[in-house]
């Protein structure tokens, strides 16, 4: 028997909130584990005592899940635990607890107050270095939000790149400031960055953009900006950053800092691999050249260049395995929690 564990948050306690977050919630689970009727047991919902309008199991029955038994209980309240909130175990067949999917929406991303204060993890280094692929593994793993901060200066690149107007102009780009409207949402689990509330997650991973957002990150003004909506993000919930400046600006009292580099050669084959997967045809000495570029500018701006924070803990991923990383990183985060 394998326990799946699932969890969201209603807007508010009336009956048609319950039902869509019910069904997204086990639209979602059965979607990231590929499940089969056959392989469930039962469905045990509990709910928060602030939740009255619908019962979360009718919910469940009313939009197909009515083949196991369905059960739902109301939670004793915990101080600082979540409200209006539907929490989910599954019981399935499976016979390994070891690949299985969790799945936590909305508000039930964060982690509980009453069990945890809030943990952020800050990652820094140089383009390619692999510190997203760290994040995104740290964050699914420890059950916390992933913040890619540079596709947030990404997207203010490509709103520069529209408009025609050059990534290094500050004056340009002061007058682009006040209309520069970017966001980040996220969908089960995944980061969508919002350019002017269109979803550019895919065109800001473009080569092109890449130089752009190098150049218009430089601008003071443009880091204020994104800086106050990743402290913002951090402060509310449990999280790990990636970026140039979260150890040293953005966060500088984080609890975990690390500083990921790698030679710049290994970090430009792995983009290398990266582009031409995704069907971009880059040539390698050109990606070289560029990456080489691109630390430089970034290292060498006025405002938070990129640069490893004293009390960072330096990881060279040169020589090692996404695996080894993680488990380097893990090591150090383990031995202080
Ligand atoms: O990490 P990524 O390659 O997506 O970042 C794109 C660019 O955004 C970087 O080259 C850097 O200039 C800028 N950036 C930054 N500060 C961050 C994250 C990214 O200046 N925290």
């Amino acid at each position: 028997m394998t326990i799946i564990r699932g969890a969201t948050t209603i807007a508010s306690d009336c009956k048609a909130e319950i039902q869509a977050s019910v069904k997204e919630l086990l639209d979602g689970i059965f979607s990231a584990n590929a499940l089969q009727k056959s392989e469930i047991k039962g469905f045990l919902f509990s709910l928060t005592s602030d939740i009255h309008s619908y019962h979360p199991a009718k919910a469940a029955r009313e939009c197909g899940y009515d083949y196991a038994p369905l059960f739902a209980a109301v939670e004793p309240d915990i101080d600082g635990g979540l409200a209006l909130c539907i929490r989910l175990m599954l019981f399935t067949d499976l016979e390994s607890e070891r690949d299985v999917k969790h799945i936590y929406q909305k508000g039930a991303k964060t982690l509980r107050k009453d069990i945890s204060e809030i943990l952020n993890i800050a990652l820094d280094g140089p383009a390619g270095s692999g510190k997203s692929t760290v994040a995104k593994i740290l964050a699914k793993d420890y059950n916390i939000l992933y913040l890619d901060t540079g596709a947030m200066y990404r997207a203010c690149g490509l709103k520069a790149l529209r408009m025609g107007i050059d990534p290094k102009d500050g004056e340009k780009i002061a007058g682009i400031l006040p209309e520069l409207n970017v966001k980040v949402e996220y969908r089960d689990g995944k980061q969508h960055t919002l350019l002017d509330g269109e979803d550019v997650s895919l065109a800001i991973r473009e080569n092109s953009v890449s130089m752009a957002a190098s150049s218009i990150s430089a601008h003071h003004a443009v880091r204020v900006k994104m800086v106050e909506m990743q402290r913002e993000i951090a402060k509310s919930m449990s999280c790990v950053l990636d970026g140039r400046d979260i150890g040293t600006a953005v966060l500088p009292n984080a609890k975990f800092k690390f500083f990921i580099t790698a030679d710049s050669r290994v970090r430009a084959k792995r983009r290398f691999e990266e582009l031409k997967a995704r069907g971009e045809n880059v040539d390698f000495e050109t990606l070289h050249a560029e990456i080489v570029k691109r630390d430089k500018q970034d290292s060498e701006r006025e405002f938070s260049p990129l640069m490893c924070a004293d009390d960072a803990v330096v990881v060279d991923t040169s020589d090692l395995g996404i695996e080894e990383v993680v488990a380097k990183i893990k090591g150090f985060i383990q031995a202080e929690i």
